[in-house]
């Protein structure tokens, strides 16, 4: 028998899309492909999926990897992936909002990946989670909106907190893009996947991740004013001190947060710190 497309499982369990949920489901087998195959999956690999929806991605990953742990938010989706996955022994679901789970505790605290056709709506907050999780994932390949991506591979001239968290946490890279038309329904936006080679140690020195991400935060805190000005604004200091702290880390107080680069921001970690 023809395996079912998402569009039809969901017809035939009488789920209907939600948009609120970021619901746009990959239907096409050459874009799941390239997806797994960007997340160069070993046989021994544990993989964490957020957001499994009909299971498209799921049963691709499944075929690869020792095991897949899958996080999914939304409740109606359990019977159908119960249905077809149940005699699949590599993969269990857990119906949670991937926001609040513990992922160092899902994977036993051992090494994983994360392999993700996330929900658009919350990528930056899912990045933020994953990259604060203990132990960190080895490697994620995530499909996102394409601006997303775009801010999160910038260069120091378009760079902004986002761009500059993922940079700290790993090296991000945009493997491939995706036109509306893999999805079902179709976004309304175009979508890339990015994949991160997460780092063991920050590829900069910094006194410690609260000093970097203190003085990137303010630093980002105002679009489009001087440093001085926005360090100052998002510090509490005056502009003369924040002058001074940019003196220190040998930066011209002049320049715009987005010009920075990884090592400029770990020398105002270091300057603000000491
Ligand atoms: N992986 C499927 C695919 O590629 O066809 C579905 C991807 S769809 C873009 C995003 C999925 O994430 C949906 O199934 C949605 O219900 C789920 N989701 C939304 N918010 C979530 C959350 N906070 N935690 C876990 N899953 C969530």
């Amino acid at each position: 028998m023809r395996r079912m497309n998402p569009r039809e499982l969901l017809n035939a369990w009488h789920i209907e899309p939600k948009k609120g949920l970021g619901q746009n489901f990959l239907h096409d087998p050459n874009a799941l492909a390239r997806i797994a195959s960007s997340a160069e999956i070993g046989p021994d690999d544990t993989v964490v999926e957020i957001g499994p929806g009909t299971g498209a991605l799921t049963e691709v990953l499944a075929r690869q990897a020792a095991r897949v742990i899958a996080v999914e938010l939304d409740n109606r989706l359990e019977p159908l992936l119960e249905a077809r996955f149940g005699t699949v022994g590599n993969v269990r679901f857990v119906f949670d909002d991937i926001l609040k789970a513990d992922v160092g505790d899902l994977t036993d605290g051992g090494p994983y990946l994360v392999v993700a056709n996330v929900p658009y709506y919350i990528t930056g907050a899912i990045l933020r989670h994953l990259f604060e999780s203990q132990p960190r994932p080895t490697r994620m390949v995530i499909t996102m909106q394409l601006e997303v991506a775009e801010k999160l591979v910038a260069k120091p001239g378009d760079l902004s907190l986002i761009g500059v968290s993922a940079q700290f946490y790993s090296k991000p890279r945009i493997v491939t893009k995706f036109p509306p038309a893999v999805f079902y329904p179709r976004p309304e936006v175009g979508s890339a996947v990015v994949r991160f080679d997460v780092y063991d140690v920050p590829p900069v020195q910094v006194p410690s991740e609260a000093a970097f991400f203190a003085v990137a935060r303010a630093g980002f805190s105002q679009k489009r004013k001087q440093l001085r000005n926005a360090l100052a604004g998002g510090l509490a200091l005056t502009s003369d001190e924040a002058s001074a702290l940019c003196a220190r880390a040998g930066i011209d107080p002049q320049r715009r947060a987005e010009t920075l680069t990884l090592n400029e921001w770990g020398a105002l970690a270091r300057a603000f710190a000491g």
